[in-house]
């Protein structure tokens, strides 16, 4: 228990998740702890020398399950960044890379640091030292353990672990895949930066795709004109609401933020938001709707779908019971803890559960490491290729046109449309697409086919916690 909250921490949160599905299955003896606890934690402390003084930090790298090599996840900044924080975080990665069938373990690192506090040069010196503190113990290397951002991090300081990497192992070629999320430049992948977001849309309009698991949240109809609440406008929360609002028709009505929140119920404009946002530092004052100045509440506010993109815990015992979406998805990992996981289902709310709805960022992740692997970008070999063929069925078909006696034609921009070959974004959307959407089918099997799972959340583990199972009994254990 957390003596500020009452409630069970962090970790054993996801634990009493993961307890719960387990109690439905017949595994082993033994190996439910064994596939349930944290295999090590590596606490590292090192000082920079920062604005003329040395300056301790704290850093974290968790393995949590290793049935399948590499492990992989997030490396976080944030100044509220412990050690149950980041086991119960790494546990979460094993349970989504087996969802969506990334071949990884789960692990997850994170810097006790606040990145606002320091600039840019300040931020690689100490990136570069905890990279270096990790690396020497092969907790970053392209077979055992690959990070990649989550908050607080991005693409420079993926670039800069890489970097790191390779200036210590000279001579490993695969030394780009010690790490994803880079920049394009620097052997990142098109759509890795949005991935995230992009995988919660696709989420959700899987979801909607089935009319039955719609109605059991109490709606209804499509994606189109429903009422969103998004909580933190970070890459996840942006991304997610960008698309929702911009390609399925969803109104984002409120935007909760650090300093508070704005609601439109005609729809925020997400990218004006965001510009406003990265100007002025929060929503406090924004021309583009009414400012309530307690952000907590308005996700309490009534919608139809809840994202929380943020933090861990922010819905709980105090607040589930206020809470109105019938639906929420968890962009963020974590944002429901198991007391309030409770009260929600009982009251009939659907929740997307966060092992799945986030995996996008590291479905994306595990398409860069290929790509760092295999040396090449995606579709290098087939696009021309692609084109060449469908050019031949535009010609024929524009050649029957021409001897036959109906006269018809091609719809306009039909040639220009299919004649392009896929390039790396297109493809990597179309795998991330089809990653949501049989994660979902899986779960979904579960949710209706198994009497005593009542929720997405328990049918996701059951699915993760057999794929593990599986792989560990494969090898003998
Ligand atoms: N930090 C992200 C997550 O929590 C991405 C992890 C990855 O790509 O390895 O899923």
């Amino acid at each position: 228990m957390t003596a500020t909250t009452g409630e069970p921490s962090f970790r054993q949160s996801v634990d009493l998740m993961f307890t719960r599905a387990a109690a439905l299955m017949d595994l082993p003896p033994g190996l439910e702890e064994k596939i349930r606890v944290c295999n090590s934690t590596y606490t590292v402390r090192f000082g920079v020398k920062l604005r003329g003084e040395v300056h301790t930090f704290t850093g974290y790298r968790s393995v949590h399950s290793e049935h399948t090599e590499p492990v992989k996840g997030g490396i976080r900044y944030a100044p509220s960044v412990n050690q149950d924080e980041v086991e119960a975080l790494a546990a979460l990665m094993t349970y989504k890379c087996a969802l969506v069938e990334a071949p990884f373990g789960g692990s997850k690192g994170g810097l006790c640091i606040d990145p606002r506090h320091w600039d840019a040069d300040e931020l690689e010196k100490i990136t570069r030292r905890f990279a270096y503190e990790l690396i020497k113990r092969d907790l970053i290397d392209p077979a055992q353990n690959v990070p990649a951002p989550d908050m607080g991090t991005g693409e420079r300081e993926m670039a800069i672990i890489a970097d790191q990497y390779a200036r210590m192992n000279t001579t490993d070629i695969n030394a780009r895949a010690c790490v994803t999320g880079k920049p394009i430049h620097a052997g990142g992948i098109q759509g890795r930066v949005e991935a995230t977001g992009r995988g919660v849309q696709y989420a959700l309009q899987e979801f909607f795709r089935h009319p039955e698991d719609v109605k059991k949240a109490g709606l209804s109809g499509t994606l189109d004109g429903k009422r969103v609440i998004v909580q933190g406008l970070g890459n996840v929360g942006y991304h997610a609401a960008l698309y929702l609002s911009t390609q399925d028709g969803c109104k984002i009505t409120h935007v909760i933020e650090r300093d508070g929140a704005v609601e439109n119920q005609a729809g925020l404009d997400i990218v004006a938001l965001r510009d406003w946002i990265t100007r002025h530092g929060g929503v406090k004052d924004c021309p583009y709707g009414t400012y309530h100045a307690e952000g907590a509440r308005v996700l309490e506010a009534d919608c139809d779908i809840l994202i929380p993109a943020a933090m861990e815990g922010v819905i709980n015992t105090h607040n589930a019971g206020a809470i109105q979406a019938p639906l929420i998805i968890e962009a963020a990992n974590g944002p429901v803890t198991a007391g309030a996981d409770d009260i929600l289902r009982h009251k009939g709310t659907v929740i997307i559960p966060d092992l799945y709805a986030n995996a996008g960022g590291v479905t994306v992740s595990y398409f860069e490491w290929v790509k760092n692997l295999s040396h090449i970008r995606f579709g290098r070999m087939q696009r021309r290729q692609e084109e060449a063929r469908h050019q031949l069925i535009v010609d024929e078909l524009e050649r029957i046109s021409r001897d036959s006696s109906i006269n018809w034609t091609l719809s306009p921009n039909f040639k220009e449309r299919y004649l392009r070959g896929a390039d790396e974004l297109e493809l990597v959307r179309s795998g991330l697409d089809d990653t949501m959407r049989a994660a979902y089918q899986s779960m979904r099997e579960v949710w209706w086919g198994h009497d005593k799972v009542t929720d997405l959340r328990t049918a996701g583990f059951l699915v993760s916690i057999e794929r593990v199972a599986k792989s560990y009994q494969a090898k003998g254990i």
